[in-house]
């Protein structure tokens, strides 16, 4: 699948590019912090196949916490609703991404949403599978399944950055399992989890899975229902209530459509029955998201009128 290049949208990205320096990339995860911080690219995938992009699409990033959305949905299809929600809560929380402060204050102890870092390390923990890599490759090949890229692996370098450096997950995990909400060993659940994050491809692989949900789950290429209608639901209105961490109510009311970012500068957004959006762009604001990359969701949703509200 080629991915035809647009000058319009070019034009978007050498605007929103501007922003760049008032970004950072992310450096806790030292593996992280070799990104080059004036990248930018968009790929838009379209409901009937087609695909538009701007900037370098083929470089490839690791998912972070777009992952969450993916794993949520792996989860959630294989024990439901009533299942998944007795671990994790539904609500936003207006704290930072890896914040233990509601672990505490909250009863009973669980994690407010599965777009937090203490969500989804209880969702990871809830994956299939009797070993440590049969886990990792039942989550691979659902990805590789919305993708419809079987190349599609993680990158060893950042999930041992991450493994080796993460404490305040760690910190999250002995908090949880002290209250029930996992019983899998904490190594065991962060070498799954730091895996998971390190999960690798390029804008036009995440605008890909964009358009996944946009249909409700069907994918615009294979036709599979990749992902039940009810689930792709589920994780569209977590992606509107908590997927830009701590900046989702402003981020609702500048751009308005799902979207769920990550701190390699990776954003995915939805655009309900027409396409996705994948976008790199590693600087950061104060908040984890991607600067420019959230500067060109604005631009874009002015111009083409996206928000769904
Ligand atoms: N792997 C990252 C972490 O747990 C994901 C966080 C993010 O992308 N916000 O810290």
């Amino acid at each position: 699948m080629v991915c035809r290049h647009n000058d319009e949208l070019e034009a978007l990205v050498k605007e929103a590019k501007k922003v760049t320096d008032e970004g950072e990339v992310a450096s806790y995860i030292p593996a992280l912090a070799k990104a080059d911080k004036h990248d930018l690219s968009v790929a838009i995938y379209y409901s009937n196949n087609i695909c538009l992009s701007a900037g370098d699409v083929e470089k490839t990033f690791t998912l972070q916490s777009i992952s969450k959305v993916l794993s949520l949905a792996l989860v959630l299809m294989e024990y439901g609703k009533d299942k998944v929600f007795s671990y994790v809560g539904q609500e936003p929380t207006g704290d930072p991404f890896n914040s233990i402060i509601k672990l505490e204050t909250m009863n009973p102890s669980k994690p407010l949403n599965p777009m937090i870092n203490a969500g989804a390390l209880a969702v990871t923990s809830l994956i299939r599978g009797k070993t440590a890599k049969e886990r990792l490759d039942y989550l691979l090949s659902f990805i590789r399944r919305l993708t419809n890229n079987q190349k599609i692996t993680y990158c060893r370098e950042v999930a041992e950055s991450e493994y080796s450096t993460s404490m305040i997950n760690r910190a999250l995990c002995y908090y949880m399992k002290q209250y029930g909400i996992f019983e899998d060993e904490v190594e065991a659940v962060m070498d799954l989890y730091t895996k998971q994050c390190a999960i690798e491809m390029n804008s036009l692989d995440l605008a890909k899975i964009g358009s996944v949900f946009a249909l409700n789950g069907r994918h615009p290429e294979t036709g599979e229902q990749v992902i039940s209608k009810d689930v792709a639901r589920i994780c569209k209105t977590f992606m509107v209530t908590c997927g830009m961490y701590n900046a989702s109510g402003e981020f609702a009311i500048k751009v308005g459509i799902p979207a769920k970012s990550g701190v390699s500068g990776g954003i995915m957004g939805i655009s309900p029955y027409d396409f996705g959006i994948g976008i790199f762009g590693p600087a950061l604001d104060e908040k984890g998201n991607s600067i420019a990359g959230v500067k060109l969701l604005e631009i874009m949703s002015e111009m083409y009128r996206l928000s769904i509200f």
